[in-house]
């Protein structure tokens, strides 16, 4: 028996390594699965080649429990490793780059998915035994031991079977490693599409034996292959059927609905990338669902945290993406200015935008039916991505109040005529609450105007960056707007009916009620008969900083403004209370009319709601 130290001059790595990202013990499985995987493909492309002679026979890769003994072995039938091999790979080159890697990582926040390779063995092992025989003819096997210091063992050892097997011994500290269920999740969450057949102990299988009413059902055991090597995104989409991409996303996302459609990746240059994302119902719930999106290397799953690899926007989608060429074991800031995951979160924006705009031009009624769910992802990409934005105009909808869709090119030459402002911006009126904008929303459409419907948060971003690219050269304006009123004076301009001195008189009556509280107005203006009598309307300006604020945490500093809007030009207030000579006359009217307006709004509430209430039914 051979006997030596690894390596000299590189410290004691082993306490470093037990130690290491110690809440991520587990990922020695898909470490040490994934070399057996890799020598198992090797073998595979030397025999292709003609190397290897003779049948390769079964490469079944094993994983193996075997709790009594405290063992847990990984076995491969790929190409083995001779003595020297063993001596170079597992002593120099994975003793060194483990040593390397820890070296370079182990103070900074790492994403420590990849790196330690057969050295993670130790994060969970006391001693590892490996015992290997390599394919070439006339190979002597061979056992190394190490115990997790630098010395190890070598001797030449009877294996009949070509390749390696990992035989870990499971330290006490890590004996829930010994359980089946722990195994078979690890397996399950990392291993589950590697692209040779894994095997996981046996299972029982029921099958039917005889006919007609010898037809009997009796059980067997079969090998429990735990992974499917040919996951849907590596293979052509030309051999997937509609139903296949369903059942992979039920698969994955068993409480969420069948998805809307999805986009097929697969490119190799200037990157390798393979997936599948799918675009989800989502409807207005804008939660962004994060972990949806997997990533993989290589078909071994590495991450469910995406952050800094796809953009954010785009992590509304679920799915799959498989790059070799994102770097996987450095810092997170690393990340966000590494080259190849700029163009890959291109890329994938890009193909997103592609397949919109395909299926919009394909049917444009079913993509408007679509939109209430589709529209999160297009608003968010255009909040979020200006290169995103210029392509998306090309499918983004405005939706009214009847339920009808426009392009913004289509909406902006349908109300231009009517609603452009004197700054020649095209005014587009939106309410965020149609139910309770009612009584605005008939009133504008007297007047022929058109009325969208944004009643998302996001909606609210979305019209701001809108207005922000100057050339759309849309303004927008919630209905219940004071800025509204240019608009509408600028069409009517009309003369009131009232005199000054009356008018004041109005105006006196209403402040007097409305006892001005903070930024509370009264105005009064002639419009026409048939709008409301007192309306509420609310300064633009102030509820877009309230709703600034809100957005950044700071709810509630600055109070809710309003302007009490009376028409001089409605027959209550032209003709009825300015004939009320009594004061208290004048008062109890115009404290109804004001009311009326409060209660429209959804604003009348609490004690003065039921003296409202109360003082009604008096009057029936
Ligand atoms: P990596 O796999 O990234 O090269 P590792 O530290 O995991 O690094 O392994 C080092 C080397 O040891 C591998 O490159 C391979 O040559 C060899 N090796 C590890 N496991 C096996 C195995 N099961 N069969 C054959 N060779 C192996």
């Amino acid at each position: 028996m051979q006997k030596g130290t690894i390596s000299v001059q590189t410290e004691n790595i082993f306490p470093i390594i037990k130690k290491f990202l110690y809440s991520d013990h587990e990922i020695f499985l898909r470490e040490l699965v994934s070399n057996a995987v890799d020598a198992t493909s090797k073998l595979k492309v030397l025999a292709q080649r003609g190397e290897v002679t003779g049948e390769i026979g079964d490469t079944t890769v094993e994983v193996i429990l075997k709790p009594d003994e405290k063992q847990l072995i990984i076995r491969d039938r790929g190409i083995g490793m001779t003595e020297e091999e063993v001596l170079k790979y597992l002593n120099q080159i994975a003793f060194s780059s483990a040593a390397e890697f820890l070296e370079k990582y182990q103070d900074s926040s790492v994403i420590g998915h990849f790196g330690l390779g057969f050295y993670s063995a130790f994060m969970v092992a006391s001693k590892v035994e490996v015992q290997t025989k390599s394919w070439q003819p006339g190979s002597q096997a061979v056992r190394w031991t190490c115990e997790g210091s630098p010395e190890y063992s070598l001797e030449q050892i009877d294996k009949a079977e070509r390749g390696t097997d990992i035989i870990l011994h499971i330290s006490e500290e890590n004996e829930e490693f010994l359980g089946k269920s722990k195994v078979e999740e690890l397996l399950e969450k990392y291993c589950k599409y590697l692209p040779v057949p894994i095997q996981f102990g046996m299972k029982t299988e029921y099958f039917e034996t005889g006919e007609g009413d010898d037809k009997k059902e009796e059980t067997r055991e079969v090998p429990n292959i735990i992974n499917n090597p040919t996951p849907i995104w590596k293979k052509s989409p030309n051999e997937l059927s509609e139903e296949d991409y369903k059942a992979f996303y039920r698969e994955h996302y068993p409480m969420s609905p069948d998805p809307m459609f999805w986009i097929h990746l697969n490119i190799d240059y200037p990157f390798n990338l393979t997936g599948v994302l799918y675009f989800p119902k989502l409807g207005n719930a804008m939660e962004v669902s994060r972990n949806k999106i997997h990533l993989y290397c290589n078909q071994v799953f590495v991450t469910d945290d995406v952050r800094n690899i796809v953009p954010e926007w785009l992590q509304l989608l679920h799915g799959v993406i498989d790059s070799p060429d994102i770097p996987l074991n450095v810092s997170r800031s690393y990340l966000q200015s590494d080259g190849n995951v700029k163009k890959i979160s291109d890329y994938i924006a890009r193909k997103v935008a592609d397949k919109l705009h395909e299926l919009y031009k394909q049917d444009r009624a079913a993509f408007e039916e679509k939109w209430k769910d589709l529209g999160v992802f297009v608003k968010y990409g255009m909040v979020a991505d200006e290169k995103f934005q210029d392509r998306a105009r090309q499918f983004a909808f405005f939706s009214n109040t009847e339920g009808k869709h426009f392009l913004l090119e289509e909406y902006k030459d349908q109300i231009k005529e009517l609603q452009t402002d004197k700054h020649n911006k095209v005014v587009a009126i939106y309410t965020n609450d149609p139910a309770g904008h009612d009584a605005l929303i008939q009133a504008a459409k007297r007047r022929n105007y058109d009325v969208l419907v944004m009643d998302t948060v996001l909606d609210n971003h979305w019209m701001q960056h809108l207005e922000y690219r100057a050339e759309l050269g849309f303004l927008f304006v919630r209905i219940d707007s004071d800025t509204l009123d240019n608009l509408v004076q600028k069409e009517e301009a009309k003369t009131s009916v009232l005199s000054e001195q009356e008018t004041e008189t109005v105006k006196k009556t209403f402040e007097e009620i409305v006892k001005g509280g903070f930024g509370t107005q009264v105005e009064c203006k002639p419009l026409a008969p048939d709008d409301a009598p007192v309306s509420i309307t609310k300064p633009e300006f102030m509820r877009r900083m309230r709703e600034m604020q809100a957005l950044h945490g700071a709810m509630g500093e600055l109070p809710e403004s309003y302007n009490v809007v009376i028409n001089t030009n409605h027959p209550l207030v032209a003709q009825q209370l300015v004939a009320k000579e009594q004061e208290a006359e004048r008062n109890e009217m115009a404290q109804y009319l004001y009311d009326l307006a409060l209660l429209q709004q959804g604003m009348l509430k609490g004690a003065a709601l039921t003296k409202f209430v109360e003082k009604t039914i008096a009057k029936i």
